[in-house]
Formats: C-alpha cells, sequence, structure tokens
C-alpha cells in the first residue's frame, strides 16, 4: 500500500531516532542501568553543543548544521527539558531549518501525524520514538511483571512514566502509538489527571512541591537507577517474612538521611492466607538534592548473614537541569558534584 508523504516523512524520523540508539548503543545502556533514554547524554556524545538557559517564551531551540547546538529552557521540569532536548535534537538529526519551539510541542499526540508542518511533524515523532520506543515499554513492563490490564489503571501507567522520565500523558501516547493498547484504552487513560494520581499512590502524604512525584518502589525495582526531584516522595511497599523472622532492614535511608513518615507493616487477617508475608510499607521523604545508592535488605537480625530480599536502587534526585551545560557534561569535564 502506497504511503502518503506525511506518513512517508514520519517513518523516515523513526527511523533516524532508532539509528541514534543503535549509533550509541542506547537499548544495552538502558537494560544495564538508566532504565531510560539519557538524552542530554546522547546529544553530547553525538557532538553537538548543549546548553540550559532559563528561556521565559520558548521551549527550546536548535542551530543545525554546521553549528549543531541545542538550547532548552531552565524554567521547566526534567521531563518537559527531556522532552524538548530530544524534539531539538530531531531538528538536528534531520538537518531541518532554525527554529524555536513552544509549548505547542507539548500538546500534540507524535503519532497521529497531523499538523501542517512536516518538519515539526517529524521533530515530535523523532521524540517519541527517542524517549520511549516500544522496547523501552516492554523493558519496563517484564521488570515489573507488568501486562496489558495492569497497564489499562492510570496508577501503573504513572509508576511506568516516571521510570521512562516521561509525561504521564505521553507515555499514554505511546501505549497506543506503539499497538500496546487500543486507542479507547488509552482514551480512557489520558482522562486521568497526575494529581489525583499521585494521591492514589500515598494518600496520607504529600510530596514537597506541586510538580514533584510519588514514587512506589516494591522489589521489583532493585537494580534501577531512579532519577527523580528532590522533593519528591518515595514509597516502598516490601513483602517481609515476618513469620519466619524476617524484617527489612532499612538503616541505609537513615544513614542517608532521609526523613521517615510512615512505617507499618500490613498483615492479612484472611486465616486462608494466614502465614503469607506480610508488606512492610514505609514512606520517605529524601533529605535533599542529590545522590544516594541504597541497600536494602531483608535479614533476620539475629543472624547478620542471612538474607532474604534485596532492593538494591541508586536514587538520584536531582530535579531539572539549571543553567548552563547539564549535569551529566559537568560530570565529564570533572566539575564536583552533590
Ligand atoms: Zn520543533
Amino acid at each position: 500500500m502506497a504511503r502518503s508523504p506525511v506518513e512517508a516523512a514520519r517513518l523516515k524520523a523513526v527511523a533516524e531516532a532508532k539509528k541514534v540508539h543503535r549509533a550509541l548503543d542506547i537499548q544495552q545502556r538502558v537494560r544495564e542501568a538508566d532504565g531510560q533514554v539519557d538524552v542530554f547524554d546522547a546529544i553530547s556524545e553525538l557532538d553537538i553543543a548543549l546548553v540550559f538557559k532559563p528561556l521565559t517564551s520558548a521551549l527550546g531551540f536548535c542551530l543545525p548544521d554546521p553549528l549543531r547546538g541545542i538550547m532548552v529552557t531552565t524554567r521547566r521540569t526534567l521531563h518537559i527539558q527531556r522532552f524538548t532536548a530530544a524534539h531539538e535534537l530531531g531538528h538536528v538529526i534531520l538537518k531541518h531549518s532554525p527554529r524555536i519551539d513552544t509549548d505547542t510541542i507539548l500538546a500534540r499526540n507524535p503519532y497521529s501525524g497531523g499538523g501542517t508542518d512536516i518538519q515539526e511533524m517529524q521533530a515530535e515523532a523523532f521524540a517519541a520514538e527517542f524517549l520511549l520506543p516500544r522496547w523501552l515499554y516492554i523493558y519496563h513492563a517484564a521488570k515489573q511483571g507488568w501486562g496489558s490490564g495492569h497497564l489499562r489503571n492510570p496508577d501503573v501507567v504513572y509508576q511506568l512514566s516516571l521510570r521512562m522520565g516521561a509525561s504521564y500523558k505521553a507515555t499514554c501516547w505511546g501505549l497506543s502509538g506503539h499497538r500496546i493498547l487500543s486507542q479507547s484504552e488509552v482514551n480512557s487513560l489520558v482522562k486521568a489527571t497526575v494529581s489525583k494520581l499521585k494521591v492514589a499512590a500515598e494518600e496520607r502524604f504529600k510530596p514537597g512541591h506541586s510538580h514533584a512525584d510519588v514514587w512506589k518502589f516494591t522489589g521489583r525495582d532493585t537494580g534501577a537507577r531512579i532519577s527523580g526531584n528532590p522533593d519528591d516522595l518515595l514509597r516502598f511497599d516490601l513483602e517481609e517474612d515476618s513469620d519466619a523472622g524476617y524484617i527489612w532492614d532499612l538503616s541505609d535511608l537513615d544513614k542517608a538521611g532521609y526523613q521517615i513518615l510512615s512505617d507499618e507493616s500490613e498483615f492479612s487477617r484472611d486465616p486462608l492466607v494466614y502465614g503469607e508475608p506480610s508488606r512492610r510499607v514505609v514512606v520517605a521523604r529524601p533529605p535533599r538534592a542529590g545522590t544516594t545508592n541504597l541497600a536494602l535488605q531483608e535479614r533476620r537480625p539475629w543472624a547478620p548473614g542471612s538474607s532474604s530480599g534485596t532492593l538494591n536502587l541508586r536514587l538520584r534526585l536531582e530535579g531539572k537541569e539549571e543553567s548552563g551545560l547539564s549535569r551529566g557534561d559537568l560530570r565529564r569535564r570533572g566539575v564536583p558534584m552533590q
């Protein structure tokens, strides 16, 4: 079947995003640690200058060949900075004319192929494929044990969006764009409001800021590197085999200065499941912006060598990028960071 010129242009942008992924071995890197595509590092590795500035009317802009530069605002959240950078990277890779992008780039579904400006449509398609490729959904769903039934639940998709480093809406669009869910299922997902999803994730406590997020971690997150905000709220739901004498040792949270807001064990009152593991629910607030390596272990207090469950997490809660070079660039140049 003949493709329309618009569809052919969209597919070209998607193919270019895949090409960059292959060139930089992004899929392997995501599997090994990050859990999300680090677009700022990718731009740097492609030898494209990336600078953050407090732009007021624009989210970002790009300078194509031979200058090859990208500027992104510091006035928006990290998710928007990441999406803007990926959009501008698309313009540069596809050798588009110089342009300034505003909030309109956030409002369009990149899989719809709509709009009259082909270059804009291509940059949107590139950004969506670059940050939210199908394999990234599959990776997280497999790691978390989520099937399509789970992915119809907005609470689950919100947690998925945090792990992929994208907005809730963009994550929903990808679910239908990649044909993981039907359009009607995604239409009902996007009706959920993120503020209510945060309350549903943890009813008793709020994150420190309206833009901050609420993470729900389980043992399935072990090995993950998390990228979030310093005022995010962290909730740990951990199975605890207390009947066998196992208790989660959470001293790493204390040592790192986390404020424990709540620490409760929930036991089943159903006699049929008596003896099943209980659930330890801990809610914590990070002390400040920075990186923490947590190694939480479920063990018998009287037998230090005994370990049943483990939750290793690298929490990089630094929030949005500030003026100047990206944090990744600064680290590579040896600038001391927290
Ligand atoms: Zn654009």
